[in-house]
């Protein structure tokens, strides 16, 4: 290996090594066509051997039975704020969101465009409802929530047993997509933006009963539909090329690795060494998550001295720990450990925390709370 820094940015996140130096061998001469995988036909054969490589894999790593459809579709995962109600509101008029942090409500806010959404939940707690309190309708179109939420480093540990009966439930699992084994049978939809856990950005990946798929108006444009992803083989037109194919080579190195069981290992492995040093050194950090949903996937705290907050993230960059700083609109501090980040990397971040907690003790604070 070699000793680039270790990068815990939230996304576009870090890819494994070996994934870089193949994307690089094979950039000058994909499988002998003299040609980069930029610069072949999308419907050549060779290239939908990669869509179709993928999507079995997909299927295999997950589980998905073929009562699914799998679709790749373009844009960020925000296209998907829009998809899903333009896609599943059918005859109905409404939905319910679950509001958890960020990205459930922003998905809601947009999803307003369409639908009268109601709300559960405020996103403000740090902490997740129960079964119990997810109330929605019974002739919503859909249940929405955000399995991670990225910003808030909150995670389901699973999602509560709420009996939906008829009504769907859909997930955005943009940032734990792959991360564990998830049954996918409880869902109308998952869907997942790549770039985080699953390769690079402009890729979505979205997993469709295949009940739910012509549900779509009549003005529904044609790249936000998903029953002609599904009737195209995600192919209705030029295709993400590049972020299909690192899927692909991501895929292959998650089953290389053991699959979901061994991601969620290594997940709680990496993630459990960051919130024991946060539990080790509460006078210095301070996260305001409940114990309960905290997230494997992105570690989100504060310095009790707000005003040490860019020397940290400073020193850390110093230290070859990069891409820490909290999200724009929180601030803070985040360190995000996707599929690709080694353990080594959240050791070596944890291993700064305390030096710099050593460095830099809460001698006043710790004084005036004794
Ligand atoms: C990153 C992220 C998104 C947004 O994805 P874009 O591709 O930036 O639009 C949505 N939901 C979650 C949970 C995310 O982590």
């Amino acid at each position: 290996m070699s000793n680039r820094p270790y990068n815990f940015g939230a996304g576009p996140a870090m890819l494994p090594e070996p994934v870089l130096h193949q994307i690089q061998t094979e950039m000058l001469d994909w499988r002998g066509m003299g040609r980069s995988i930029l610069e072949i036909g999308h419907r050549s054969a060779e290239f939908k051997a990669v869509l179709e490589e993928l999507e079995e894999r997909l299927r295999w790593l997950m589980g998905i039975g073929p009562s699914y459809a799998v679709l790749f579709c373009q844009g960020g995962g925000r296209l998907q704020f829009s998809m899903v109600p333009l896609n599943l509101l059918g005859a109905g008029v409404s939905a319910t969101y679950v509001i958890t942090g960020t990205w459930s409500r922003s998905a809601a806010t947009e999803a307003s465009r369409y639908a009268r959404i109601n709300t559960v939940w405020n996103g403000s707690s740090a902490s997740l409802p129960t079964a119990e309190q997810i109330d929605f309708a019974r002739d919503d179109s859909y249940l929405y929530y955000c399995d991670n939420e990225t910003v808030q480093g909150i995670e389901f540990p699973e999602f509560p047993g709420v009996k939906t009966g008829p009504v769907p439930i859909v997930c955005d699992m943009s940032s734990n997509f792959m991360s564990r084994p998830v049954n996918v049978e409880r869902y109308g939809l998952v869907w997942a933006a790549a770039q985080k856990n699953f390769g690079t950005a402009g890729l979505t990946v979205a997993i469709l009963r295949r009940d739910l798929l012509d549900l779509a108006g009549p003005e529904t444009p044609l790249l936000l539909n998903y029953s002609v992803y599904a009737k195209t083989q995600s192919l209705p037109g030029t295709p993400a090329v590049f972020q299909i194919y690192v899927a692909n080579l991501m895929a292959r190195w998650i089953d290389s690795h053991g699959g979901l069981s061994e991601m969620d290992e290594l997940a709680r492995e990496r993630s459990g060494i960051l919130y024991r040093t946060l539990d080790e050194t509460r006078d210095v950090y301070v996260t305001k998550v409940a114990p309960a949903a905290r997230s494997r996937m992105n570690v989100v705290f504060r310095l009790r001295n707000e005003a040490l907050t860019d020397l940290f993230v400073r020193e850390a960059e110093e230290n070859g720990l990069l891409g820490i700083a909290g999200h724009r609109s929180v601030g803070g501090i985040r360190v995000s450990l996707y599929n690709a980040m080694p353990v080594e990397g959240a050791q070596a971040m944890a291993d700064f925390m305390k030096d710099f907690a050593r460095r830099y003790p809460a001698k006043k604070a710790a004084a005036a709370r004794a």
